[in-house]
């Protein structure tokens, strides 16, 4: 990715078009958000910055702070970075229509050896995440490739932060970033 043949096309002290930018994949501390996210089916989106953009999952039951739970995570389409900071409401008639909140947000670290790309081309992540409500080593595991759709596991790696009985899925329910719960979200952009 790389933004040289717009850039060398143009004279920024004259045109007012964006200088726009490529967020490099060697950011040290690469950003990571959890979107909750009441489409058809309720579900929440498990989003990273690999690469300058955000790798993103759909995981139906939220992620678990359980090591003996496996969350199916769907893989969807890459999305821009600045989606990260996106919270409202997807209208009526279009993909995905429905309220989005904020759930958590933070930055994460690579818990193996090589690229973070290059564990998501062999299908094992292992990262280290520090939000407000997931903390600690999680492992995303491909398990199958159907229709172009990957379908992975999400599960809680055994650390210090694991624990069988904290349950953040069912015990927070309002935005990281509004303190909305997703009824107030609807309410408010609605309007
Ligand atoms: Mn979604």
């Amino acid at each position: 990715m790389s933004l040289e043949k717009y850039h060398s096309k143009r004279d920024f002290t004259k045109t007012t078009e964006p200088k726009g930018y490529v967020r490099k994949s060697t950011v040290k501390h690469p950003i990571f958000v959890v979107q909750k996210h009441a489409a058809s089916r309720l579900h929440f989106d498990f989003r990273l910055e690999i690469d300058g953009v955000l790798v993103s999952w759909a995981v139906p039951k939220g992620p678990s702070y359980d090591t003996r739970d496996k969350r199916l995570a769907i893989q969807t389409e890459d999305h821009p970075m600045d989606y990260a900071t996106f919270e409202g409401v997807i209208p009526e008639g279009e993909y995905g229509a429905g309220a989005v909140m904020i759930w958590d947000e933070g930055t994460f670290s690579n818990l193996k050896e090589g690229s973070l790309s290059d564990a998501l081309k062999a299908g094992l992540l292992e990262i280290n995440l520090k939000g407000h409500r997931l903390e600690g080593g999680f492992a995303l595991k491909r398990f199958r490739v159907e229709k172009n759709k990957a379908q992975w596991l999400l599960i809680k790696m055994q650390d210090d932060k694991a624990d069988a009985h904290k349950n953040p899925v069912s015990t927070e329910n309002r935005s990281v970033k509004s303190n909305r719960t997703l009824e107030e979200i609807e309410k408010v952009y609605l309007k």
